[in-house]
Order: structure tokens, then sequence, then C-alpha cells
């Protein structure tokens, strides 16, 4: 007896070692497993911020499959499965003799292959490789089982199982299945979908709700009784499931954000493997800005504007809130499948703050600054305002609310091209693709490129206070770079200007509230009223609306203000509801301080008029205002006297404006200021010496340009002679600043063609003028 069972032991060991030894050797030489095969293509289920489905694409190979791990399907269909197809899954090694055998007898008692005795690892296995059901098939498959089982762990298969098994059609796994049939996720199921799912697949066609609802019916009740009788579930439950409805539709397939959804598919394809892509929409605005774009657009539709884009951004967390790509995806007429939001476009006057904001950042402005609006050249770029009228002089904060081009050149220069050109690049404006020379000063009106997305990340940086954050479009725990764009300060003064801005006049069916948010806001309109921006943000939100052609023809009526502001107010008032108005509060290190209306600086002694004006503590310049001046002037004649020629005339103090000599032409040729009171005549001091000579070029020359030499070999020089020392001297060519140098300084000009009219002015506004021509 002990014999025997020693040496049946033996055999059983030497069986099972030999039998391993040979699977192994299979399972690594003969017929390694083709693993690739388990796991498909996947489809694109694509959620809103709180697990709602926005929308979703079949995989390449048009079939539905949403890959899920197995602790987000329910346990409850976990348990009906298990008990349905495989009872003993958990301890067999992937095939069950005795239902293989009890299979084996039913299929020769009727003759043909009924039953398969299938375990789910041989499921697994068939569905990995289809084969034909013969018992060549069945020996492969029962292979395949094993191999299996020596891979992977219990619940590794049975992610593997629920994820490959057919429901019916294109629809595969149980992420997709849960959707379709009851427009649930896999693990919001009730007992009754657990049963209906779990009978599925043994047919999937002859059991699908949507197709044949009786027989589906049918298959759940049994497998409920099932349950019961096994004492899974109580009589209560089994009640209660058994009075649940049959869903005889599949759901439609939802199409909420359909051009951010194919962005971000074709983004992060790599990154979206399991249970689809949790974004950061907000379902109800991103309903709302297809509603409003869409009726919007057919306002415009008569002006001749057919596409329209919409970014909605939370302001605390950088996060994505909105995206319309065009008002009808469907639309092939207009493109509409094109996503305008990522379209570069020409931002017009929108990036303006952004050099303001830097120039109160760095100190060399306030909002009450005095900013030059006269004609002027940089190297022959002449920039012109939108009315080609000039104001000369300007506040900055007058001159960003009227969007002047011309001060916001001229502050431009003073920041250095390069350095506003790496501001914006830091801010994310991912499109200015060339060097920054390349684009020059006419950058900061809107000379490049600009993305509606890049723009109101940079926008929804005010709204954060100066702390730039890369636009988030998924929920993922990832920490992004962040890091200080421009000061709290610099922020704060830029969201005061740029909320005094009078609102368009809004249709009353757009006026959706009267307690109207504060809104800090810009607009833009690209040359050639191609597009129309309007930005908007406070601190919640920004939301920025572009609208023009993706075919890129203009409109007379492709103006910010008027085509592309409504719909941002619009989706502005709308989202404000339930939010708290708050306001920026002012940093602590800003000051108010009275300045010199005149001069913007604080007042000397002289200053008259003052107003209240905000600075940047320890940052803002402190220099007086140098207008205002006590001169001494000759009651009789109105000479102005000296020290030299005081004795000639009768003195008496005045106060006079003494703008710099590149503005005092210009202001008093126009009136805005008074002229100030030629020398005496009769002065033997110093500034008695005569205005500067123009020694080159002489008056009437003729200069002819020949096509063959570079243009660099023949500028023209510019020379003068003065009498006096250590001062400046401005050429103004044409009438407008070409130049400022000292006196014995060489200026060159590369010529351009025509009759030009030079003037050398000195810093006492003396001046002399004469002619050339270029030809
Ligand atoms: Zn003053
Ligand atoms: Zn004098």
């Amino acid at each position: 007896m002990r014999n025997f069972s020693r040496r049946f032991l033996k055999i059983f060991l030497i069986t099972a070692v030999s039998g391993s030894a040979l699977l192994l050797l299979f399972d690594l030489v003969f017929f390694p497993l083709p693993a690739e095969k388990l796991s498909r293509q996947s489809s694109y289920f694509i959620y809103d911020r709180d697990g709602r489905l926005l929308n979703c694409f079949a995989s390449p190979d048009q079939f539905w499959r949403l890959p899920v791990e197995l602790d987000s399907i329910s346990p409850l269909l976990v348990k009906t499965v298990l008990n349905t197809e495989d009872r003993w899954f958990p301890y067999h090694p992937g095939v069950n003799p005795v239902s293989l055998l009890t299979a084996m007898v039913d299929n020769v008692e009727s003759g043909s292959i009924a039953r398969g005795g299938s375990t789910i690892t041989m499921q697994i296995a068939r569905m990995m490789e289809p084969k034909s059901r013969n018992i060549g098939g069945k020996l492969i498959e029962i292979f395949r089982a094993l191999q299996l089982e020596m891979h992977y762990s219990k619940n590794e298969l049975l992610e593997i199982y629920f994820n490959l098994i057919p429901y019916g059609g294109n629809i595969e796994g149980a992420g997709t299945a849960a959707y379709f049939y009851f427009g649930k996720r896999p693990y919001e199921l009730s007992y009754s979908e657990a049963a209906i799912l779990a009978g599925i697949p043994s047919s999937p066609n002859n059991y699908r709700p949507d197709l044949n609802p009786e027989k589906c019916r049918g298959r759940r009740d049994r497998i409920l009784h099932q349950l019961h009788q096994q004492r899974i579930i109580d009589s209560k439950i089994l009640t209660d499931a058994l009075k649940e409805e049959i869903p005889t539709e599949r759901k439609e397939r939802p199409e909420y954000a359909p051009h951010f959804c194919q962005t971000l598919i074709a983004d992060l394809s790599s990154e979206i493997r399991q249970g689809g892509i949790r974004s950061t929409i907000r379902m109800d605005i991103q309903a709302l800005c297809e509603r409003l774009t869409l009726s919007y657009a057919n306002v415009l539709k008569d002006k001749d504007i057919n596409n329209l884009s919409i970014v909605v951004i939370d302001n605390h967390s950088s996060e994505l809130l909105a995206m319309v790509g065009s008002p009808d995806f469907y639309d092939k007429k207009h493109q509409g499948q094109i996503n305008g939001s990522f379209a570069p476009r020409s931002p017009g006057s929108a990036l303006k703050p952004f050099a303001y904001a830097l120039g109160f950042e760095k100190g060399l402005i306030t909002p009450a600054s005095i900013l030059d609006d006269i004609p002027v050249s940089y190297s022959g770029y002449s920039p012109e305002n939108y009315d080609e009228k000039y104001n000369g002089i300007v506040t900055a904060s007058d001159a960003l609310i009227r969007s002047l081009n011309v001060p916001a050149v001229n502050l431009t220069a003073d920041l250095g091209i390069q350095d506003f050109y790496e501001f914006l690049q830091t801010g994310g404006i991912s499109t200015l693709d060339r060097k920054y020379y390349h684009y020059g000063l006419p950058l900061v009106l809107g000379a490049c490129e600009v993305t509606l997305a890049d723009l109101a990340n940079l926008y929804a940086a005010l709204g954060r206070k100066g702390i730039y954050r890369p636009l988030k479009m998924i929920m993922k725990n990832d920490i992004k770079k962040s890091y200080d764009l421009l000061s709290e300060e610099a922020c704060y003064m830029i969201s005061q200007i740029l909320s005094e801005l009078k609102r368009p006049n809004l249709k009353a069916s757009w006026e959706f509230t009267r307690d109207l948010p504060t809104v800090a806001w810009k607009t833009g309109t690209s040359y050639g009223r191609r597009d129309a921006w309007a930005i908007g943000y406070n601190p919640h939100f920004t939301v920025a609306v572009w609208a023009g052609n993706f075919s890129g023809e203009g409109s007379p009526w492709l103006v910010g203000v008027e085509s592309a502001a409504p719909l941002m107010f619009a989706v502005f008032n709308q989202i404000m509801q339930g939010h708290e108005h708050v306001w920026f509060e002012k940093p602590s290190g800003l000051g108010t301080r009275y300045v010199c209306a005149q001069s913007g600086l604080p007042p000397n002694d002289y200053c008259q008029d003052l107003v209240s004006d905000l600075y940047i503590m320890g940052i803002t310049k402190n220099t007086r205002c140098d207008i205002h001046k006590a001169i001494i002037v000759d009651r009789e004649t109105g000479y102005e006297l000296c020290r030299a020629c005081e004795h000639l005339g009768n003195p008496e103090t005045v106060i006079m404006q003494d703008w710099p000599v590149r503005l005092s032409g210009w202001l008093s040729n126009h009136n805005i200021t008074v002229k100030l009171p030629k020398h005496h005549p009769e002065c033997t001091g110093i500034l008695a010496h005569g205005p500067p000579q123009i020694i080159s070029p002489e008056h009437g020359t003729h200069f002819e340009i020949s096509e063959n030499i570079p243009a660099e070999y023949q500028q023209i020089l510019f020379e003068a002679s003065s009498g006096l020392r250590n001062r400046k001297i401005y050429w103004f060519l044409d009438d407008r600043l070409f130049a400022t140098c000292g006196i014995n300084e060489r200026v060159f000009y590369k010529p351009s063609k025509g009759n030009h009219t030079l003037m050398c002015v000195d810093d006492l506004g003396r001046s002399s003028t004469i002619e050339f021509i270029v030809r």
C-alpha cells in the first residue's frame, strides 16, 4: 500500500515536472504567446471634468473599445460573469477537466460540438486567435489557456477578458457596452444591467437588448434567478431587478466640443490608453458657448463673417473650461472642421496691453505718464494711428484705452523689441517662429500670428496677478511649470485701465443680467479687417473670442469691438452668474501719488495742475516734472532774457511749458502748447550762437541710386555743425524724427527715392532746413 502510493506520487511528480518542462519549452521556443493580440486599438472616450461623456471616437478599425481596469468594473458584473461563465475560474489552471469532460460527453451525445466547456481563460485564448471549432482547435485553445495562466495573474486575465469580450456589432469590452446600452460607466451598473451584460457575450446578436429585447430579458431573468438560487442575491433584489426595464435603444454618441476632442486625440493619443480621457472642460460652459456661438454666427453671416472661436479659461487653475473651434463642425462650405482656437492669425492690437504692463513693471511709465504721439520714423518705419491722426502727447492710460499705435510703438522701442518679443515667448505665445528682428517694432501692433488659445492663456496670467501657467486641458496631477511673468502691481495697473473701457451696447437679448460683472478687456482688429478679437478677464475667468473667415477673407465689419466683443460679453455675463463679483485687490507694493497733469511726473515748484496716479514703490522712476519752468522775459518785448542780457530789458518771471525739442515744434504748430519766446537778439551770451548748420548733404543735391550696388554702400551722410558744445541735435526727415545724436556725430541714411526735407534742430529749438532729391 505504502509502496503503491509512493510509486503513484513519483509518477505524478515526473508527469507534472516533465509536463511543465514541456509546456515551458513550447512556450519559449515553438509557440510563444502572441501577447500583442490581447490588446487592440482603442477608441477614444473624452469626459468633462466631472466625468460626463463629452465625445467619443471609434478606433481606427471602427470598433468601440474603451480599455478599463478591473478596479473600475462593477464587482457585481464580475461576480455575475464568473457565476455564469466559469465558477471555478479562481481555482483552475486554465482548463477545467470536469466541465471539459461533461462537454465532451454532451458533444458525443449530440454528435456535434455544441458546448465548449470553455473556461474564461480558454475564451480569451479563442478571442486572441480565433480557431475553427474542431478537436485540433480545441487542443490549441487548451495549450494557449495553460500558457496564459503561466503569464498572467487571475486578475490580469479577468481584465483582459472584460476588455476583449464582444457585446454585439462593433461594441467590444464591458467599458463601451456599459456606455452604449445604459449610458453608464462600467462601475455604475445595477443588478439587472450586470445580468444583461453577463448574458450578451454567449450569443451577442441574439441577446442584444436593442435588437432582441425579449430574448435579452429571458436571458437576464435566467441569470438573475441563478444568482438567487446560489444565494448571491436575496429575493428583494431579485424582484426589483426583474422589474427593471430593458433598454431598447443604443445610446447616441454625444458630440460636445468636437474640435477640442479631436485636438486632444491628435496631441495626446500616445498618453491615452486606460479608461478614456478626463478633460478639464466644464460641460455646462461648453454647451453654453456652443449654443451662443451658433446663434451669434447667424447674426454675423449677413456680414460675410462665417467663423467664430471661443476659449474660456479658469484663471485660478489655468484649466480650459470651454473651447469652440467653429460655429458648426459639419459646415463644409466654411471649413467648419478647423479648430479656430489653434489657428495662427494676426492679433491686431491685442498684444498692446503687454507692452504697457512691461513699461509699468520696469518703472518706465505709470498710467498718467506722457507718451509721444507725433510722426516718427524708425529706420524708415513710420507707425500711424488707426484714424491716421496724431495727438501730440497722451497719457499711457489714454493711449491704451484708445489703442493708439504710435505711443505703443514708441513704448516698445523704449522697452527694446527683443525684450518685448522674449516676454511674449515666455508668456506662451508659441507661434513666433522667426527671430525678433524679423518682426521689429510692428510686432506690438500685431504684425505676427498668434492663436486664440495662446492669447487667452496670456491674458489669464493677468487675471492670475502675473503668474504664468501653461493651459491645462486634461485632469491629471502633474505639476506644470508656473512662474512669475509680471508683477502683481503691473497687472493691477493694466487691469484697472482695461476695466475702464466702455462696453459695446449689447442687444437686449444678449444681456443676461443687469448686474454686469467688472471685466478688463481689450479688442484687436487685424490689418485689412481679416480678424476681430476680444479678450476679457476678471479674477475668475478669461473669455477670448475670435471672429473671421478661415478662408482669410476680410469684411468691413471685422472689427474687434463690433463683431467679437458682444459674444465675449454674452459668455462672460452668463458664466459669472453664481460667482461673487470680486475685483483685484490693490497690491501693497503699489502707491498712490500726485503728479503733474501735463508731464505725468512728480511735480516741481511750478506745476499747478495735479492728478492722482499709481506707482510701484521703489521701482517707478521718480524724476520730477521738467516741463514747467520759470523763464525770465522782457516785460515789453516778450524776449527771453538770461544773465548776459538781463540788463537789456525789464525782466519778469513767467511759468511756461518747455517740452523736449522732438515734441515742442509739433505741439506749438498744432496749438497744443505756446511757443517759447525767442532769446533777446542783442544778447552776447552763449545762447546767442546761431542754429546748427547742415553741412551734409548740401541743399538741393540730387542723388542717383545705382541698382547694381547694395543699398548699404549708397547711404547718405547727415552732418551738422554748431557753436554749442555738449548738446544734442535732432534730425527730422520729412517731418519725422529720424535720429537723435551728439552735435559732432555723423548719421547715415539709406536713401529712398523722392524729394526729401531734412531739418536739424538743437536743444534750444533752433533749426535749419535743407532739401534734397533721390532718384
Ligand atoms: Zn509740471
Ligand atoms: Zn541772453
